[in-house]
């Protein structure tokens, strides 16, 4: 389970702070960059299907929009809380600087376990939540998308909610939406299909072959189960999963197709069984020995506690914030080759902004289009980074940093400050 002890907008704070350092930023943007723009909490009531009615509480915060309008998915989960969406809204503004996409970072979040849902109490929430929210987002101004807990029928019942209010059909407030109602070729798979593209990338610097090598993933949700399958057809062997109900390990490699098809009729891997699966705990498995790890559940998974233990050669970070600074060190020492999120998950928000610009003309691309962008961009990306990380001779989440944050700033600098 994420640490609750570690404050995830400490730790995005520290990460900008040493970035800044090493960029040796002006103090006065440092001021303005290490803080968000702008936050909305909200309490709202539902009425539950026994006719009692529940108050939730929920966020949507904005950190920058000097490069674009604002962009960052809602998360429904029970551990969400301010300094969470907070740090989720700054890590969006750079990774949208980072893969050059003309976007600010926001982030939104329910306190809420969406699985003790019914489908209508679910829909009631979102369409409350947007309601409460409505003042901030707008196809111009803030566009949400899929987060940890929510998924496309969320995001339809979203757009539909704020199309209501309008009057008409307004497809590029969200993204992430079902295919039939705007979305976009691509996008379900994009996260975890940008992973598996840096995966590949960095194991070609390290001289390691994707073939054959074997992967452990933390995580089986939309970003773990897309990478998971995409490692596999790359020719890796998949070793370990894991989600809510714990590890799953075959030293031979697990059947990905039959576990993501389990997951969609079950919720979960819970109860899962085949021949030669081990079980093991959550932390565990991010302590097994194998080439490839990819975090994709949730931050604060990796820390100076267990950094010491890691066993692989290359750590693709799927999720946001799952190594702290802390750990960051002592992986750094120990030579484990670390792709950062801001990097390694901007897939997803790459093919929502392919997503907002069909919404936005009217106008649907191929899939093919939108794969050979999302690979181009993703490369190009990955490219910039290990070139500054090599030239400063630091980590790569620094040389993501040093990338993105100088992007901002000089965003931020070249607009001036109003009034
Ligand atoms: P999801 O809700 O689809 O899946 C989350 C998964 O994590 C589930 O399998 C859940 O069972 C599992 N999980 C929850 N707590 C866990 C724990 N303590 N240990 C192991 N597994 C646990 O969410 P998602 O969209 O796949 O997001 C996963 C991560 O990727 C998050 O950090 C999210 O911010 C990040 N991310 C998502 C996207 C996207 O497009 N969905 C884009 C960029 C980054």
């Amino acid at each position: 389970m994420a640490d609750s002890h570690r404050n995830a907008f400490e730790n995005a704070q520290r990460q900008f702070d040493l970035a800044a350092e090493k960029l040796n930023l002006d103090q006065s943007l440092r001021r303005v960059l290490r803080v968000p723009q702008r936050e909305l909490s909200v309490n709202f009531p539902v009425k539950m299907d026994n006719g009692e009615i529940q108050v939730f509480s929920g966020y949507r915060v904005q950190h920058n929009v000097s490069r674009g309008p604002a962009k960052g998915g809602i998360r429904y989960h029970p551990a969400v809380d301010i300094d969470e969406v907070r740090a989720l809204a700054m890590w969006m503004t750079w990774k949208c600087a980072l893969v050059n996409i003309p976007y600010g970072g926001a982030k939104g979040g329910v306190i809420v376990d969406p699985t003790k849902l019914s489908q209508s109490e679910l829909e009631r929430l979102t369409r409350r939540f947007a309601t409460e929210i409505s003042i901030l987002v707008g196809a111009e101004k803030d566009i949400p998308a899929p987060d940890v807990g929510t998924n496309g029928q969320v995001m339809a019942w979203f757009m539909d909610t704020i199309s209501m209010h309008r009057g008409y059909t307004v497809p590029a407030v969200i993204t992430g939406k079902p295919v039939e109602v705007g979305g976009s070729l691509g996008r379900v798979e994009a996260t975890g299909r940008g992973v598996s593209i840096v995966a590949r990338e960095a194991a070609k610097h390290l001289g390691l072959r994707i073939e054959g090598a074997t992967v452990v993933i933390q995580g089986f949700g939309n970003v773990g189960s897309v990478t998971a399958d995409m490692m596999q057809r790359m020719g890796s062997k998949v070793i370990a999963v894991s989600d809510v109900s714990g590890g799953y390990y075959n030293r031979n490699g697990l059947n990905i197709p039959e576990m993501i098809a389990y997951t969609k009729q079950h919720r979960s891997l819970e109860g899962y069984q085949a021949a030669g699966i081990e079980r093991v705990s959550n932390q565990q498995i991010l302590e097994l020995e194998c080439d490839i790890l990819a975090p994709c559940a949730l931050e604060n998974q990796i820390t100076e506690e267990n950094a010491g233990r890691i066993n692989c050669k290359l750590l693709v970070e799927g999720a946001n914030g799952p190594t702290t600074p802390e750990a960051d060190d002592i992986l750094f020492e120990r030579g484990i080759f670390v792709v950062p999120d801001i990097l390694a998950n901007a897939g997803g928000v790459t093919v929502s902004y392919f997503e907002w610009v069909q919404g936005l003309q009217e106008f649907f691309w191929t899939e093919e289009e939108i794969n050979n962008k999302l690979e181009r961009i993703m490369q190009h990306s990955f490219e910039s980074v290990l070139a500054q990380t090599l030239k400063h001779k630091v980590s790569m989440r620094m040389g993501g940093y040093m990338v993105a944050v100088a992007r901002v700033a000089e965003a931020t600098q070249i607009r001036g400050i109003y009034p």
